[in-house]
């Protein structure tokens, strides 16, 4: 089944307003793109993005939301809130939300269902860390926080899995094409199982970390690859074109 490779950037805890420079060069060159594309800015940024962004086909993303609709969550934001911005997709379970929030699989789980709750893309983030692959353990150690991780009624259209190393992100480093297949494939397998052929079948499988425009053409062109999750590659409008580009 052919599934529309999709390019997603992380802007982490980085852009001020003046970033929105970057996003105007990306609306100019988004109707054009041979994929999809999605933006997460940080959600300071998310109501001015997405209304530049309206009537492109560039999604606008936050990067967490609560698993709650309202309450007494000091600092949290709800999917409903980031949706009231015009966001149409967040990301969850990001390993940097999982190290510094302490952020398990329940949660991750609980926060996806809240993401359709509001009407938003869920993109669920699970990846092993380097003492993991190691020691062999980076398939089990994966597929165990997909399952964790990933509600059970997940569809190809509420949903995106990103394959995420945590040893990769932000360090330059990249498992070898290999790895990735193998770790593409066995997350397929798991899909499949879990949700059923026809769903399990058409939800994306995005690589991250590393993610650069010198290794996004071999990294795009690996088995089972859907599309990328890039942080800093997708700071700079240049830099994210290029790897959309190279889908
Ligand atoms: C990320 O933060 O999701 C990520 C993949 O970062 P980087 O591309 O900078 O490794």
């Amino acid at each position: 089944m052919a599934r529309r490779k999709l390019i997603a950037g992380n802007w982490k805890m980085n852009g001020l307003r003046a970033a929105v420079a970057e996003l105007d060069d990306v609306l100019d060159d988004a109707a054009g793109a041979a994929c999809d594309l999605m933006l997460c800015p940080p959600a300071t940024l998310v109501p001015v993005f997405a209304s530049r962004a309206a009537g492109s086909p560039l999604v606008i993303g936050g990067q967490d939301c609560h698993a709650r609709a309202t309450g007494a969550h000091t600092g949290d934001i709800a999917a409903e809130m980031l949706a009231d911005a015009g966001a149409k997709a967040v990301i969850v379970g990001h390993s940097e939300r999982r190290a510094d929030h302490g952020e398990n699989d329940a949660l991750v789980r609980e926060k996806a269902e809240a993401a359709w709750r509001a009407r938003l893309t869920a993109v669920i983030c699970v990846g092993e860390t380097e003492a993991e692959r190691d020691a062999g353990r980076a398939l089990e150690v994966v597929a165990r926080s997909l399952a964790g991780s990933t509600p059970d009624t997940a569809t190809a259209e509420t949903t995106v899995i990103a394959y995420e190393p945590v040893w990769a992100i932000g360090s330059g480093r990249t498992p070898t094409l290999d790895e990735i297949a193998e770790m593409h494939a066995h997350i397929r397998a798991a899909l499949r199982e879990h949700l059923g052929e026809i769903q399990g079948i058409g939800v994306r499988v995005l690589y991250g970390g590393s993610v650069k425009p010198d290794n996004a053409a071999e990294i795009l062109a690996v088995r089972g690859v859907d599309g990328a999750l890039v942080g800093g590659a997708s700071l700079k409008a240049r830099d994210f074109l290029a790897i959309a580009g190279a889908v």
